[in-house]
């Protein structure tokens, strides 16, 4: 193949995506290799997708295997794969039944139908109306950037969807006042994500819970960037002990095979009748292998019990960062999605960092302008979190200018 540049990027490619200077080629567990052989720590896990880091061999295995025998079908018909995940998934998990799709904002898409849908069949068309908050993400799509909670996101692309309210995050009296029986459906990040690494309190999602029962409304989690055993659970529902009738899920579900499900309960999944929802792709047998791979892996003896001791290691580490330089106000988050927000002085600033951070040989995310964020692997080894974190040292110290 010829060697292709960071620079014909921009000839090629429609202008959305600013991606870093390099261009990875490579990467096994929790190193990555560009194309001049620079090796890379990667902190980042493709937005908290490869929770199995990279070249995982079960799901190089679950991949080939399944590569040889049957890509794809259609939903014409079924296949085993699918029904396998989708009995696992509904073992391992407060759900009754499964819908497969592509990625998080269709995993969100259907979820948000649903819950219309449901309303619609059960209580009439005035009862419609969606709440979500502010700062959440939901995906890209224009239902999911109407009810994501960052205008940025529709800006130039109205007219959107109606019926869509946003309140403030972890404000229960705000939802309060929001909420009717109008409302068919809340949607909550239990953990935001993209928004800044938020975590809700244990007061706000019980609250949640209790307000939408209190009026017949649905209550969708959003999980896609906090599922899939990124806090220690399999799902952040289960830390909090609140249980939603509606689940999105994606990104780590496929372990970076494109693969996304909304997860429901027997109470609200007929509403999605045959012909009213629908993915070409969704729940293809290839998809369904590496996802099973995934969470086989995961569910193993030991492997979440671990992501506590790692996040914990993550926590110690950016404090004594902070310790030496007192560029964090906050560190945060939940097992291995970790965020560390910026002081005042270094508002909007938190780019800059990522970019000394590649020059040091670190991958690592940032959530909106103020916050860095960390979405590794969820089995990195501690060596590795050590050797970051020394990047990290660097890369701090690069900016600061020490
Ligand atoms: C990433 C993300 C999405 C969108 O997922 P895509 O696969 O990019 O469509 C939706 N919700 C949350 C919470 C996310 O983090």
């Amino acid at each position: 193949m010829t060697e292709h540049t960071r620079e014909q990027f921009d000839d090629v490619m429609v202008p959305n995506y600013a991606p870093g200077k390099i261009i990875p080629v490579k990467g096994e567990g929790s190193r990555v290799w560009d194309q001049d052989g620079r090796e890379y720590i990667d902190f980042a896990g493709g937005i908290a997708v490869n929770a199995l880091g990279h070249a995982h061999p079960a799901l190089v295995n679950a991949l080939t295997e399944q590569g040889k025998k049957l890509w794809h079908l259609s939903n014409v018909m079924t296949n085993e794969p699918a029904i396998a995940l989708a009995k696992k998934l509904t073992d391992l998990t407060f759900a009754d039944k499964v819908f497969f799709c592509n990625s998080g904002a269709e995993a969100n898409e259907a979820a948000l139908k649903l819950a219309r849908r449901h309303a619609f069949l059960n209580h009439g068309e005035a009862k419609h109306e969606i709440i979500s908050t502010l700062s959440s993400f939901h995906g890209r799509t224009l239902f999911t950037v109407s009810v994501g909670g960052q205008a940025k996101y529709k800006e130039g692309f109205e007219p959107t969807p109606g019926g869509i309210s946003h309140v403030p995050y972890n404000d229960l009296a705000a939802l309060r006042d929001q909420i009717s029986d109008k409302t068919a459906a809340v949607i909550v990040e239990p953990i935001q994500g993209e928004g800044g690494v938020t975590p809700a309190t244990q007061e706000y999602l019980e609250g949640v819970r209790q307000l939408c029962d209190e009026h017949d409304a649905l209550l969708i989690f959003d999980e896609v960037q906090s599922g899939v055993g990124r806090t220690g659970h399999l799902y952040a529902y289960e830390h909090y002990g609140v249980t939603p009738d509606i689940l999105s899920t994606a990104k780590a579900l496929g372990g970076g095979f494109p693969i996304g499900a909304m997860l429901c309960t027997d109470a609200v999944a007929p509403s999605l009748a045959i012909g009213t929802h629908g993915s070409t792709y969704g729940g293809n047998p290839l998809a369904c292998s590496v996802s099973l791979a995934v969470l086989d892996e995961l569910t193993k003896p030991g492997v979440l019990d671990a992501v506590q001791a790692k996040s914990e290691r993550y926590k110690a580490g950016l404090a004594a960062l902070n310790e030496k330089y007192g560029i964090f106000k906050d560190i945060r988050g939940l097992g291995l999605l970790i965020g560390a927000e910026l002081t005042d002085e270094w508002q909007g600033k938190a780019k800059d960092f990522l970019g000394a951070a590649l020059e040091q040989g670190l991958m690592m995310l940032v959530a909106g302008p103020n916050v860095i964020r960390f979405a590794p692997s969820l089995i990195i080894p501690d060596a590795d979190i050590d050797e970051g974190l020394a990047k990290l040292d660097a890369a701090i110290a690069q900016v600061l200018g020490r």
